[in-house]
Formats: C-alpha cells, sequence, structure tokens
C-alpha cells in the first residue's frame, strides 16, 4: 500500500469532530487494507510500532529529526529550529519545509507503508556506538521520498505525536462493522439464528435491528480476546484472514500482559455480605499493581498500564525464580516498600520511588519491594481463569513457597460484617488502604469492574466515597501570580465506557505545586490539539485543548449535579467535583482506565446514602 494512502487518512482523523466519524472512516479503511500490512496501520495508528506491551521505544531526540529535516530540505539547522520555535510541531516544520524544498532530491522513490514501517522500526532498534547517525540517515531517506503530507506524519513518530486520539474501542468497533458486511462468510454456529431471521425479514427495521445486535455480539467476541491478548494489529490480521473464527487462534500465553480485572465499591460491610454472602476478604495493599509472568527462567513483570517494568524490580525476579513452584505461571499481586527490621509497610510515596530507569539497584536495596499476590490466571500451560476464586486461591496456595520476597495477601473468609469491620480496622491501624472481598465462585473476569471484587477503602468514611482518577483534556493559562507557569487550571473529564467518551467533570486549580505546574505545562503543551478531539464531550472551552492521555488522581467535597458539565449526564444536568484537589500523577494509568461515568453514578447515589445513614 502507498503510505500517502495512510497519510491521507491520518489527515482526516486528525480533523474528525466525532466519535462515529472515525469509526466509519477506519471500518472503510480497514476494508480495503491488505491482511498482511494491516499490522503496521494498526500500530501507526495507535502511535506505536507494535502493541503496547512490547514498549518499543520510538522516540529520537529532537536534535537529531531537525538535523535530519535541514539534511534533505537544504535549509540550515538554524533556520529549521526557529520554525519549530514558530509552530510547535516538527510534523509541521517538515511538512513547511519540505513543501518549499531548497534542494532536489537525487533518489527519490514512492513511499510504501511497509518501508516506512521498516524505518521507523530501524530507528527503533538502533542502539550503541553510531545509532545516532545511522537513526537521522534512516530518517532523511525517509523524508527525503515524503511528500509535505506525509513527512508531517512520518515525523510525528520518533516525535512520539502521532497518536491520533483513536481508542482502542474505536478500533474494535471498526473491525466489528467490517465482519457485520461480510456476515455470511464466515458465521460461526450461534449467528445461523440471526442470518436466517435477517434473509426473512423484508422491512428495514427489523433487519437493522438484527444486523445491531449481531455486530454488538461480534464486538464482545472481539474484546474478550483482546483482553487476554491485547495486540490489536494482531487481531485485525487474524479477523482479516479468518473472519471471526479467527479469534479462536487468540490464547492467553506467558509473556503476554491480560488486562486487569478491577474492583467495584460498595459503602459499607453489610452491603459487601448483602451482595457476596459468604466471601474472600483480603488486605488492601497501596503499592503496584503487578502482573508476573514465568516462563521457565524468563521472568517479565508488567504494570496496570500493561508496559514492562522488569528491569525496575530485580529483587521481585529472583524472589519468582526462588519461591515460584512452576515452570510456567502468569500471577498477579502488590508490590510494596516494606521495612523488614520494623515490620511496617511503608507509604506510597516511597513505594513509587521504585519506578525508575537509573539507581535501581541501589533503591532495590534501600527500599526492597515485597510483593503480595492475589491472583494466578494461568498455571503449566493451563488457562485457569475461569476457574473460582476459591479454587484459584488454593492453586496460589501450593504455588508459592515461603520465603521473604512474596507472601500471598492476608486474607479472611466470612459471612459477618462485623468480622469483616473488625479486619479492615485491623489493617488500617497497619497503614493499609483498606479491604478487598472477593466473590468465591467468581472467575477471573479480565479488563472488567464487576462485583467479583469488592474494595472497602479508609477515605470512604469521608463524605465522598472515593478518589477520583479523572483524564486530563483541556488547561487554562495561569492567571495573576500563575502566568508565568503557562498554566493556571486543567480541565479534566471521566471515562464513559458506553460511549468510549471523555466526558467532564471538574475544572481544577487546587492540590498543584509550583513544580507541578510547570512539568504539568511542559508535558501538556506537547500533547496540544488543533480543536476537541473528536472523542471529548465538553461545553466549557479551555485555553488549550489536549488529547486524553495523562490523568490524575483528585479528591474533592462532593459530587453535585451541574449544567455545565457533561459527566454521566442525563436531561440537562451532569455531574461535577466539588472543591476538587489534584493528590497526584497516575502515571500506572491510561485515560481509559479513568473512573467511569458508571462509577461516578454509583458514588454519587452512595454518597447520599452515607449522607442519609
Ligand atoms: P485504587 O485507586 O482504589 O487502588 P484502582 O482504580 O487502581 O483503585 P481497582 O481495581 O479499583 O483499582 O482496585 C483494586 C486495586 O487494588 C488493584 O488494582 C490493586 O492494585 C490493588 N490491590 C491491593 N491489594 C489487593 C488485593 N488484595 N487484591 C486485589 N487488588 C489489590
Amino acid at each position: 500500500m502507498d503510505f500517502e494512502k495512510a497519510a491521507k487518512l491520518f489527515e482526516t482523523l486528525e480533523n474528525a469532530s466525532s466519535r462515529l466519524e472515525m469509526t466509519s472512516l477506519l471500518a472503510e479503511f480497514f476494508e480495503k487494507t491488505p491482511e498482511s500490512e494491516i499490522p503496521w496501520l494498526i500500530y501507526l495508528l495507535q502511535g506505536q510500532l507494535g502493541p503496547s506491551y512490547e514498549s518499543i521505544n520510538v522516540g529520537m531526540g529532537e536534535n537529531y529529526i531537525e538535523e535530519s529535516i535541514a539534511k534533505i530540505s537544504g535549509y540550515p539547522r538554524k533556520e529549521v529550529n526557529a520554525t519549530y520555535k514558530k509552530l510547535g510541531d516538527l510534523g509541521l516544520v517538515a511538512q513547511e519545509l519540505i513543501s518549499k524544498k531548497k534542494q532536489r532530491a537525487l533518489f527519490s522513490e514512492k513511499l510504501s507503508l511497509k518501508k516506512v514501517f521498516a524505518n521507523l522500526l530501524k530507528i527503533a532498534k538502533a542502539s550503541g556506538r553510531g545509532s545516532q547517525e545511522l537513526k537521522i540517515k534512516l530518517l532523511a531517506e525517509l523524508l527525503n521520498s515524503a511528500s509535505p503530507l506525509e513527512a508531517k506524519f512520518i515525523t510525528r513518530v520518533p516525535m512520539e505525536r502521532l497518536r491520533l486520539g483513536v481508542g482502542d474501542p474505536t478500533f474494535m468497533d471498526a473491525f466489528a462493522i467490517n465482519l457485520i458486511s461480510n456476515f455470511e462468510k464466515f458465521l460461526p454456529k450461534e449467528f445461523k439464528q440471526v442470518e436466517k431471521q435477517l434473509k426473512e425479514k423484508k422491512e428495514e427495521k427489523r433487519k437493522e435491528e438484527l444486523a445491531r445486535k449481531a455486530k454488538m455480539r461480534i464486538r464482545e467476541l472481539i474484546e474478550e480476546k483482546y483482553n487476554i491478548k491485547p495486540d490489536l494489529g494482531f487481531i485485525a490480521e487474524l479477523l482479516k484472514k479468518k473472519g471471526l473464527k479467527g479469534l479462536d487462534d487468540v490464547k492467553i500465553e506467558p509473556g503476554i500482559p491480560i488486562r486487569p480485572t478491577l474492583a467495584e465499591r460498595l459503602p459499607s460491610a453489610k452491603e459487601i455480605v448483602k451482595k457476596l454472602g459468604k466471601c474472600a476478604v483480603e488486605a488492601k495493599y497501596d503499592g503496584f499493581r503487578i502482573q508476573i509472568h514465568k516462563k521457565g527462567d524468563k521472568i517479565r513483570i508488567f504494570s496496570r498500564k500493561m508496559e514492562e517494568m522488569t528491569p525496575m524490580f530485580p529483587e521481585v525476579v529472583e524472589g519468582i525464580k526462588k519461591q515460584v513452584r512452576a515452570k510456567d505461571a502468569i500471577i498477579e499481586g502488590e508490590a510494596l516498600a516494606f521495612n523488614e527490621q520494623s515490620e511496617e509497610f511503608q507509604p506510597f510515596q516511597v513505594t513509587i520511588q521504585r519506578k525508575r530507569k537509573y539507581e535501581i539497584k541501589k533503591m532495590a536495596e534501600e527500599f526492597p519491594l515485597k510483593l503480595f499476590v492475589f491472583d494466578v490466571m494461568y498455571l503449566e500451560g493451563k488457562n485457569v481463569m475461569g476457574e473460582s476464586f476459591k479454587e484459584r486461591r488454593k492453586i496460589l496456595d501450593g504455588l508459592i513457597a515461603k520465603g521473604d520476597a512474596i507472601e500471598l495477601t492476608k486474607s479472611i473468609t466470612t459471612d459477618n460484617p462485623e468480622e469483616i469491620d473488625e479486619f479492615f480496622e485491623e489493617n488500617v491501624e497497619k497503614g493499609l488502604e483498606g479491604i478487598i472481598a472477593k466473590d468465591l465462585n467468581a472467575s477471573y473476569i479480565a479488563g472488567a469492574r464487576k462485583f467479583a471484587w469488592i474494595k472497602l477503602k479508609r477515605s470512604y468514611k469521608g463524605e465522598l466515597t472515593d478518589s477520583v482518577d479523572v483524564a486530563i483534556i483541556g488547561y487554562f493559562k495561569g492567571k495573576g501570580k500563575r502566568t508565568k507557569f503557562g498554566l493556571g487550571a486543567l480541565l479534566t473529564a471521566i471515562y464513559n465506557k458506553k460511549s468510549d467518551s471523555f466526558q467532564s467533570i471538574a475544572k481544577i486549580g487546587t492540590g498543584m505545586k509550583e513544580d507541578d505546574l510547570t512539568e504539568l505545562e511542559k508535558i501538556l503543551s506537547k500533547i496540544q490539539s488543533k480543536g476537541k478531539p473528536a472523542r471529548v464531550e465538553c461545553e466549557i472551552k479551555p485555553d488549550f485543548w489536549v488529547l486524553p492521555k495523562y490523568v490524575i488522581e483528585v479528591i474533592a467535597d462532593e459530587i453535585t449535579k451541574s449544567p455545565m458539565h457533561t459527566a454521566a449526564r442525563e436531561k440537562e444536568a451532569g455531574l461535577a467535583l466539588r472543591f476538587p484537589r489534584m493528590i497526584k500523577l497516575r502515571s500506572d494509568k491510561t485515560p481509559e482506565q479513568a473512573t467511569t461515568a458508571k462509577e461516578v453514578v454509583s458514588m454519587f447515589k452512595a454518597q447520599k446514602h452515607v449522607k442519609a445513614e
């Protein structure tokens, strides 16, 4: 495929004003893309060169990118840099300078998607001596043959700015649309009925309804597989090759992270018992959630965002080798800094210091992590996600040998609310966050927040039932004393899973220190969006829109109804946070992992409930 076609698609997507428009643009384009090329296209659309969990670092220093642009446009470095200062995006610089090139290319070819992807991958993989020169050469080689529009998007890849704001659910919707139009080619058994009805029914409406139902079911089937193998390029290729049947080839395997199961909230032990009956109740540790994949001696550790963190936690890797009694396994737990001398848990602020690329050995000695394991998903070639929690915990009991680095989470089994309250107090006194109750009969539900897990936190005793994690969608220039930071307040949104959109919930100007303001301005100015991003629903206009990327944790006095905000909006009013204060950046969450509209609604209701008691 010519890269020109992809570049035109990127341009249209960049200007798309709604998610629906994005979905149909993508569906149409995927239909025409050859199966062997679709993974490349999808990774580029995600601003990546592979699935997120492979963490392929596409970044290249700005200086080197400027150098490549200078080399092929004939403009001196100084001028390239001046244009960059003016336009603020090297993609736009490449586009402008290439459109008025000073020199003719010696050798220029029509760029294919394959060539662009291959060169970018080589850039990402180049390391060691001479790698910078090689990167400049590889980028220049592409820019040399690129049209101005192509150059804009190519340059944004090593700038790590290609994200076009397409969310994973949007991709999956587009796949589902295409499968429904080719329905008959690969109809699985369960759709035979639908097909029959589709053919028999004459009325347009009925037909539409059936097609909608079938699409929803197809979408669910795709997501089930995406939850155990979050690689959209791979899934798209399989679907093109084999239709829905291709999904049978997607299996859980050590080395590929599973999307984590998530906890619901309830305001009291009584309500938990009402919901679950007899259940397991575990201490809720406040550290990093990690998923550990063991395949023989090869250990990989993934974060909640499914980024690889293995090099950061060498003592956990050692612990796994010593204490896990299995050749192959996937387990999950919470790792936190623990003081062996005083036998005390360290606060989260200490644990977070372990998320770093340098001085790892020193920090591992100073603040060693202890891993509290709470689940197992795979053991010796067998997917155990479908087993009940009771069974999985039994497996865990036999799986972890005694030792210093790993322990099972502290747990009791009960149907007595008083016992739960006692256990809760005991844990809070030790400095833990609270408890998590678990349904003894539930399987491991990847990627979803269901009542299989229910959390009860210390903070629920206050008025607002919990802190809220919100995605930043825009920001306001600072006024008065804050003018110098270029940022005075943030516009934030929760995530609506159903509509795959970000809905505004609060404007936040409190809780940020001066350093935070500078840092936030620096990262946000890089992801500014020309207009309101397609997946954002908001009626307030910030000074700058940004693509949803960063998540912050916020505490507020309460959730109120507000006509200004669009969060979980019903009739005229949405929900808003009253007196919101930023607590911290949640770098372990993607925007789609922000608090959802559904959660905010139940927090709003629970808050009324607490007040009434
Ligand atoms: P929070 O901000 O409350 O930690 P979250 O949005 O990060 O919530 P949830 O799924 O709502 O995640 O809450 C469960 C989280 O609690 C897990 O992601 C995990 O990191 C942590 N956790 C601590 N102890 C346990 C435990 N015993 N079992 C399961 N999860 C635990």
